[in-house]
């Protein structure tokens, strides 16, 4: 998933557990990646039809995600991606690259049908997302291995497991965006939390700063009043979308986005503030 992973459990499953959430994320990078050539969605991307009904349910659950936030969150945008190339080599495409890969974008163009999913012209990347689904099937595993007490990190993705051992909520923090340090402290317990920053990864060109969470609209780096985005929720493929689509969405939006639906999270500002908005 080109993050560090790191898992802590408790209990006498432990080991048990760790060894099948290694496992797990292996299995869900053979079919969530958009770039190994022996993925599902590579084959999905490519037209071939052998993929699981798994990765359709991940691509309607991104799908109803892409609605919620009015395309803020949108998992089409590869051709654009591609162009960037955030992972390695990233460079400036020209406006009309841009224009033209736009053309391929777009949630809506995408149809689930009974045999499965019809991608119209579109490319599909599940980056924003399929961490999230991972923080889920480690919660699942978890349940399965009896674990009551245990935490997982994904990159940007964090999932607690029942409270800390001692009985205290988990300690989950919130980087500053601009230190080493942190910006805010959560008490968590059994929930999973996600953040998406302009700071994690990016490159600067002649002092613009040029990272990879892209307005759907435009297929630049989204021009965000936000320094991050975190998202707390029970479902982690949920805040790993909704995270993402709130630092698209910029503060004022996402304070709306938040209040109609009810979802918990802890916006950073450019200008210093932590705005902390709490849903139902
Ligand atoms: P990270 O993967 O660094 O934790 P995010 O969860 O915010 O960060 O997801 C960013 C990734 O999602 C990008 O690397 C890219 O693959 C994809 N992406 C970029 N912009 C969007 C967007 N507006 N909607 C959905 N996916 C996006
Ligand atoms: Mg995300």
């Amino acid at each position: 998933m080109d993050t560090y992973i790191q898992i802590t459990a408790y209990g006498k499953n432990a080991d048990k557990f760790l060894l099948a959430v290694n496992e797990e994320t292996v299995r869900l990078e053979g079919i969530f990646s958009a770039h190994k050539q022996e993925s599902e969605l590579f084959a999905l991307n490519s037209r071939k039809d052998a993929y699981s009904e798994e990765l359709v349910s991940l691509v309607s659950e991104a799908i109803a995600l892409s609605e919620l936030t009015e395309g803020a969150f949108d998992p089409t945008l590869l051709p654009v991606s591609n162009l960037w190339n955030f992972g390695g080599g990233a460079r400036i495409p020209s406006e009309e690259e841009i224009s033209d890969a736009l053309k391929h974008c777009g949630y809506e163009k995408i149809s689930l049908t009974h045999n499965g999913i019809d991608l119209g012209k579109t490319e599909l990347d599940l980056g924003g997302i399929a961490k999230g689904y991972a923080a889920d099937r480690f919660i699942f595993l978890a349940k399965e291995n009896s674990i009551e007490s245990a935490m997982g990190s994904f990159g940007g993705m964090v999932a607690v497991v029942g409270s800390k051992p001692n009985g205290d909520p988990w300690k989950i923090a919130i980087r500053d965006p601009k230190g080493n340090g942190f910006a805010a402290i959560l008490n968590v317990s059994d929930l999973c939390i996600s953040t998406s920053g302009a700071y994690e990864r990016y490159f600067t060109f002649e002092g613009k700063v040029y990272h990879h969470i892209l307005d759907p609209k435009t297929g630049y780096p989204a021009e965000s009043d936000l320094l991050s985005a975190t998202v707390i929720n029970e479902s982690g493929t949920k805040a790993d979308a909704l995270s993402t689509a709130l630092f698209v969405m910029g503060e004022s939006k996402a304070v709306d986005f938040c209040e109609e639906n009810g979802i918990c999270a802890v916006l950073i500002t450019k200008d210093n503030r932590i705005v902390s908005l709490c849903g139902a």
